[in-house]
């Protein structure tokens, strides 16, 4: 949506936003669930679970067809490849060697050049935008085939996790605006009825407005719940807190789009009674890392192909936190080859594999942004904070914010509960973590405003680390 739709779409009445986001979402769900989408579908399930060769076979070919559609198609890939003397038929003989031999896009290039990365043989059906941390958008063109494909993968994470093919009733809870920002009353959520799902505001997690959410879901009873974890975490430990009745279990809650905590992950099964699924991809296309029956996070190495750099620039090693290069297959309209995405990774130890049916290689942890990562002189980089908060009682939410090697600042949304001690231990708990030579302030605050997309930034890092 515009700026001006936005505003438009907001101020209507409640059954006029029905009636608006219902056109909307009947024109996508068009676009998404065609004849193709089941083919789609059904190719993905049987890779699921298919021989490990099959796989790579398929990623091959895959590959190979990317690969040939950007060199013929693709302005911006065309001319690096023709200047690497690339031809068709290495493409053919080994995609692979290929790609290993490309540069890596940046982040900034494929936001300034979309124009010229675009795949001209392919035809425009849908414009997406992204906002980025900076604010400025990324425009992402999609062709029928890569929207389809993606939806497909989707579907066959739910399919892989126990859900029914078909669409399942379900709540999202995304960063999607589709109530206005000062609404005091409910509904804060409007109801998309060609996903059968019911869309819930991120906005207005307020304490006050909770016991409406809560009376809304008991009401719908979804069977999947799914959206930023951050807001559904809001809602479990209020839930829990308050010894508020849940009076259906969803049979799966998947979260995406941010960095799932263990800590949010505790009090969401808890609250809701079902595991929490996680799931990696993002709205540029890139391919999917999503978590199997068995809570490992498998590689969809039939949506892509993934390289893993470490903090020194070189090939990272198992068991190494690393920066995510990945090569999408979801999206052929504006490729995506060699892509560093700014994501990091813990890659798992050597040798695990996971008894749940998928041969795909598996990761330890989705750790977040690149900007996630905090470093000092003296810890050097510091993938995951979460682990700081260990039984400490209180804190409802928090951010941490490193403005500089010596800078740390806590912003955090605590009850009464947090006492004196409580944040002796918090302050100990850093030190053990960042080191003692780092100055730390402890904000205590009312809110904590969300990030572009509505998305809640935990841990942010505002400088780049130059060694
Ligand atoms: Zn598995």
């Amino acid at each position: 949506m515009g700026k001006l739709q936005e505003k438009i779409y907001n101020s209507l009445p409640y059954p006029f936003k029905f009636l608006l986001l219902n056109v909307k979402a009947y024109q996508n769900s068009k676009k998404r669930y065609t004849k193709e989408f089941d083919k789609f579908l059904k190719e993905y399930i049987d890779l699921w679970d298919a021989d490990v060769n099959e796989i790579k076979k398929y990623q091959k070919e895959r590959l190979s067809l990317l690969l040939s559609e950007a060199l013929e198609y693709s302005d911006w890939y065309g001319k690096i490849m023709k200047d690497l003397g690339i031809e068709k038929k290495d493409i053919a003989t080994d995609p692979f060697s290929v790609l290993r031999s490309m540069p890596i896009l940046k982040k900034s290039e494929r936001k300034s050049y979309p124009d010229q990365i675009v795949n001209t043989k392919r035809t425009t059906d849908g414009i997406g935008h992204t906002s980025g941390t900076s604010g400025a958008p990324t425009i992402n063109y999609l062709d029928t085939e890569s929207i389809n494909r993606s939806f497909a993968l989707w579907r066959r994470f739910h399919h892989a996790i126990g859900l029914d093919t078909k669409r399942v009733k379900q709540v999202r809870f995304s960063g999607r605006l589709m109530v206005k920002p000062d609404v005091q009353k409910p509904p804060f959520w409007v109801y998309n009825y060609f996903e059968n799902q019911l869309l819930m505001s991120t906005y207005h997690l307020k304490e006050e407005n909770l016991k409406h959410y809560i009376k809304k879901l008991n009401d719908f009873k979804p069977i999947l719940l799914d959206g930023y974890p951050s807001a559904i975490y809001i809602l479990s430990r209020y839930i829990n807190e308050n010894n508020y009745t849940i009076d259906f279990t969803p049979k799966a809650i998947a979260v995406t789009a941010e960095t799932l905590y263990d800590y949010q992950r505790f009090e969401i099964e808890k609250a809701f009674n079902c595991h929490v699924y996680n799931q990696y991809a993002s709205s540029e296309g890139s391919p999917f890392i999503t978590e199997c029956t068995k809570g490992n996070l498998h590689l969809n190495l039939d949506s892509g192909v993934f390289e893993f750099i470490n903090t020194q620039g070189k090939e990272a090693k198992p068991g190494e936190v690393a920066q995510l290069v990945v090569t999408s297959f979801t999206n052929l309209k504006t490729p995506l080859i060699r892509y560093n995405i700014e994501d990091t990774v813990l890659l798992a130890a050597e040798g695990k594999r996971c008894d749940c049916g998928c041969p795909m290689p598996m990761i330890e942890k989705l750790t977040g942004r690149e900007d996630d990562i905090l470093w000092t002189e003296e810890k050097g980089y510091i993938g995951r904070m979460d682990t700081a908060y260990k039984g400490l009682k209180g804190i409802v939410q928090s951010q941490i914010i490193q403005e500089s090697p010596k800078e740390i600042v806590i912003n955090l949304i605590a009850n009464e509960d947090f006492n004196a001690d409580m944040e002796k231990m918090l302050l100990h708990n850093f030190q053990d973590r960042l080191g003692t030579k780092v100055e730390y302030q402890i904000n205590k605050v009312d809110d904590i405003p969300l990030g572009p997309n509505g998305k809640f930034d935990a841990v942010k890092r505002n400088f780049s680390i130059n060694l």
